[in-house]
């Protein structure tokens, strides 16, 4: 029985109410009436259910579509403004006990070479990543009980606030690794994390079972209700995901929608982010090997239904994807990116051969940050390197009822604009610091607030001086 607010997972993730969704989409996809009514609460930029949602996604009318992907874009304007929010991944360790058909990383490929860091091994590559000039990470592992303990993350959390270099800092640590008790998210929780991100994969519980054959990650319902327990353990913002290409992409983009329903519908918060990965290849994987595979036409659509559906999201691309498809995507209600990333174990302090070999993906978009923030700039967006919200307290809720209310972009802007000159400051070269400040002078009298604006004009005259770390 489909219930948004049941803690189990196949109840809030129903596979008959997908099915029931798939169906009625099916049969509405040209349903001029039913979509133009759709658009028209669509546009009142609140939001969508995931039937309405999957109505828009399934729709064939052209003219529907444009305004579609324009009504993505508008609200991805109203909610965050002009910033695109800019992290790296950081991977401590490719050990894992898992069986996942789709990762390289799987405990029967013999030939990956395992590496785990030591905390001297982290300070080296957090340094290394300081000085490219990030100040946002995600932490990600293998699971593995033995190798990478919940102690291990933590100890490698403390490592990482604590190296202090030049004028470096990574001001906030977000975390994805497998799923885990109340008790272990608890602990993260008190070292001080951004977000915990955990990607579904896939929410068809059969395909799940299938792609995931052994090792604790078989278990699909404690895989699926592990963000109701980092909740109840306390954590205030979780990201959601799944890996399209495993499954049909309707069935996904359904699952994915009932899953913020569901953590709105029981704790009044939904995802603070939503990743859209797509199957990539790595060391023994063919994603032509994946029949469910989509195209770059209906990657984009899902972005921008994803954007409309749950407005108040952020939403994330990485590397994984092209600069070109990143582009697209960017237009549709994308909100955060990685830049300069490394998906291998030690890849930035030592980019070697052999550490690529330890990759768990190919990065396809293997610009560095600094040109990553040229063409973001030259594209009319502010890069941030903000952490402001979690730092000032701003999560869970009350992040939620700002944003909402439409009113965090008066944050996100001038932070963004501060951070970028910290950035341009510290790291850029002299083509992207001339882009920059030029494009500061133009945001900074964009701000509305008269009080916010002065503030920021100070401020960056004190980064000039010497100074870092301000924020609203
Ligand atoms: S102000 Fe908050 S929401 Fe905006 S970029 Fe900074 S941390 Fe993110």
């Amino acid at each position: 029985m489909y219930s948004p607010k049941s803690l189990k997972a196949e109840e809030f993730i129903s596979n008959e109410e997908i099915l029931a969704s798939l169906d009625y989409a099916e049969k509405n996809k040209s349903n001029i009436e039913l979509i133009n009514s759709i658009l028209d609460k669509a546009n009142e930029m609140k939001g969508l259910s995931h039937r309405e949602a999957l109505v828009l996604l399934a729709c064939d009318i052209d003219e529907k579509n444009e305004e579609i992907y324009k009504l993505a874009n508008d609200i991805k304007q109203k909610y965050y403004g002009n910033r695109i929010v800019t992290f790296a991944p950081l991977y401590l360790s490719n050990y894992c006990v898992n069986g996942c058909v789709y990762c390289p990383y799987h405990y029967k490929n013999k030939h990956i070479p395992r590496k785990k860091m030591t905390q001297e091994e982290i300070e080296k590559e957090v340094i290394a990543l300081q000085d490219l000039g990030h100040k946002r990470l995600a932490l990600e592992t293998g699971e593995d009980p033995v190798n990478n303990p919940i102690e291990y993350i933590l100890e490698s959390i403390k490592t990482i606030y604590n190296i202090k270099h030049k004028n470096g800092a990574i001001r906030r640590v977000n975390v994805n690794i497998a799923a885990t008790t109340v008790e272990n998210y608890k602990k993260l929780h008190d070292a001080g994390i951004g977000t915990y991100i955990l990607f579904q994969e896939t929410y068809n519980k059969e395909s799940y079972e299938q792609l995931h054959p052994t090792g604790p990650k078989h278990n699909y319902d404690y895989h699926t209700e592990a963000m109701d327990r980092a909740m109840q353990g306390g954590i205030d913002d979780v990201g959601l995901g799944v890996l399209f290409g495993l499954e049909n992409y309707k069935y996904e983009f359904t699952g994915l929608l009932m899953h913020a329903e569901h953590l709105e519908a029981v704790y009044g918060v939904g995802p603070h982010t939503i990743s859209v990965p797509r199957i990539r290849p790595a060391d023994d994987i063919d994603p032509n090997s994946f029949i469910n595979a989509i195209d770059d036409n209906i990657f984009t659509k899902i972005v921008a239904c994803i954007r409309i559906a749950v407005p108040y999201t952020g939403m994330i691309v990485s590397t994984r994807e092209s600069q070109e498809t990143r582009e697209k995507v960017l237009k549709l209600g994308v909100s955060q990116i990685s830049g300069g990333s490394k998906t291998s174990v030690g890849g930035y302090a030592n980019p070697s051969e052999e550490a690529e070999e330890s990759a768990q993906f190919d990065v396809t978009d293997r610009r560095s940050l600094d040109d990553v923030m040229n063409w973001l700039m030259e594209l009319g967006y502010v890069p941030s390197f903000c952490t402001a919200c979690y730092r000032a307290g701003r999560v869970g809720a009350d992040f939620m009822k700002i944003c909402k209310k439409q009113q965090i972009h008066n944050f996100c802007h001038p932070n963004a604009i501060l951070t970028l000159k910290e950035y341009l400051e510290d790291y850029a070269s002299e083509k992207t610091k001339k882009t920059g400040e030029k494009l500061i002078q133009t945001e900074v009298e964009n701000i509305e607030n008269p009080t916010i604006k002065e503030k920021t004009k100070e401020y960056l005259k004190e980064i000039e001086n010497g100074k870092r770390d301000f924020k609203f």
